[in-house]
């Protein structure tokens, strides 16, 4: 009998699945409904990192003079970028089509409903199989506020056929921030709320002011504690109706950045017992098995940690427990993540407060702000900050966290020490590279 992985989605968890099982000799196929690539590749993380290079340019601009340079272009043609950044798009689909090729996995283009526990109904088919893994991702959500339709959501952030002029954003969570950060950068009049004290929550609160106070020093306006009660076009355009004491906010473009849902309805997931938690969000034990065994689910249709490589892992994962010798798990500790605004923000492992939470008052923290070697030629106040959670114990490094250029990069090398076990007296033996910014994690008193 040939044994078939159908993969009901794509993207990254579906697809490191889909090739992983390939691998193993398996027949795979596999579904999407939209464009191949899924979030990531289409409305997420990549055409969003080429929003930042492009932003980037401008704030390399504002201080080029200050190296000599003159004359620098000071616009940018918006539709000839967009154009550039979904060509780009287009040669990560045939990318896919040409690695599905190879591997021999089938795609499939279509609504994937279950049928049954082993059966799926797919573009007029019905398919059946013996491991079935779910990957179907999730979507942005609206709020339940008066006049919310006329604000976007992050997918059409992509779509804009024109920059705003003024950008209101509902929600300082990364994607906002990230949004808020590129489109100042870019000349927009941006304003942020979140219902928070500071944005950014869940990161180190260090880190959260320090983007804060970053992002604020570059022009932003922060509302904090703060959310949109009604949305009401008028004659100068959108006009936002606040909580508290804030005054009405008018604004061209209201981007909507307060959470995402999975993409679990219209599922027929209970024709399959698939049992599903708050929110539509897929049961799954530590091996992605759902509540059917044979049936399996990774990265956004799960609650675990909403970021592509997570997906990738845990669906190279399921294949491994589906089809190799040994059932594999993810180990989410010292997952690495970052937020790409400028100043960039990264982190791995415990958050003081999470770290004091578990080992109280042998927590060590080391902590350092300073202003970056590329910032001193120039008028503009950048400051770097760097953080080492330690255990004050065992002098094993928990958590580290970085605010300022090439956070995210500095962070993940950090990472692989911080897993396996670095102490901070390792850190302070270890020789850096000078003139970096990462050689200060080598000098924290
Ligand atoms: C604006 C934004 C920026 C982001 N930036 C980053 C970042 O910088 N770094 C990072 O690590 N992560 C980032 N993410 C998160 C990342 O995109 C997701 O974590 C990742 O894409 C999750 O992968 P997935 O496989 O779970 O689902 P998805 O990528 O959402 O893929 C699911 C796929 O399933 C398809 N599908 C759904 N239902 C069906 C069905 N019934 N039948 C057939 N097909 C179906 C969908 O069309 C979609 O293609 C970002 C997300 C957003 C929105």
């Amino acid at each position: 009998m040939i044994t078939t992985c159908l993969s009901l989605v794509l993207d990254l968890g579906g697809a490191a699945a889909a090739k992983q099982a390939a691998t193993h000799g398996v027949r795979v196929i596999v579904a999407e409904q939209e464009a191949i690539g899924g979030t990531c590749t289409n409305r997420g993380c990549i055409p969003k990192k080429l929003m930042v290079y492009a932003a980037d340019f401008a704030l390399r601009n504002q201080v080029a003079h200050n190296y000599g340079w003159s004359d620098c272009q000071r616009h940018i043609d918006w539709s000839q970028f967009m154009t550039a950044v979904h060509q780009h798009i287009e040669s990560i689909h045939q990318s896919y089509l040409q690695t599905f090729q190879k591997a021999g996995i089938e795609l499939i283009r279509g609504h994937a409903t279950f049928v049954d526990a082993h059966t799926v109904e797919l573009d007029g088919r019905q398919f059946t199989a013996d491991k079935i893994l779910i990957a179907v991702g999730g979507q942005p959500i609206k709020p339940d506020v008066p006049g919310i339709e006329h604000a976007i959501t992050s997918d059409g952030m992509f779509e804009l056929q024109q920059l705003p002029k003024q950008l209101a954003i509902i929600g300082g969570g990364y994607i906002g921030v990230e949004f808020s950060s590129m489109m100042n950068a870019l000349g927009v009049e941006v304003t942020l709320m979140d219902t928070n004290e500071l944005i950014l929550e869940g990161f180190d609160d260090d880190v959260r002011s320090a983007v804060q106070q970053g992002l604020s020093n570059r022009g932003i306006r922060f509302l904090n504690n703060t959310t949109a009660k009604e949305i009401k076009p008028g004659s100068q355009g959108l006009q936002l109706i606040l909580s508290g004491d804030c005054k009405d906010l008018t604004a061209d473009t209201v981007l909507v950045a307060t959470g995402r849902a999975p993409n679990t309805k219209n599922l027929g997931l209970e024709n399959a017992e698939v049992e599903v938690g708050k929110k539509g969000v897929i049961k799954v034990d530590e091996y992605s098995r759902t509540t059917q065994k044979h049936i399996f689910a990774v990265g956004d249709c799960t609650d675990r940690v909403p970021l592509t490589p997570v997906a990738r892992a845990e669906g190279r994962a399921v294949a491994m427990t589906a089809f190799g010798d040994k059932p594999q798990k993810v180990n989410y500790d010292y997952v690495t993540s970052a937020v790409f605004a400028r100043p960039e923000a990264a982190t791995v492992g415990m958050t003081e407060a999470q770290a004091r939470e578990k080992f109280g008052e042998l927590v060590q923290c080391h902590h350092t702000e300073f202003a970056p070697l590329f910032y001193r030629l120039t008028k503009q106040d950048e400051q770097v900050m760097m953080k080492l959670v330690v255990d004050g114990n065992s002098d094993r490094v928990l958590g580290a966290h970085m605010v300022g250029e090439h956070a995210a990069e500095i962070i993940q090398s950090l990472a692989i020490a911080i897993r396996k076990g670095v102490t901070k007296q390792d850190i302070d033996a270890t020789i850096g590279i000078h003139p970096t910014t990462g050689e200060e994690f080598l000098l924290l008193d």
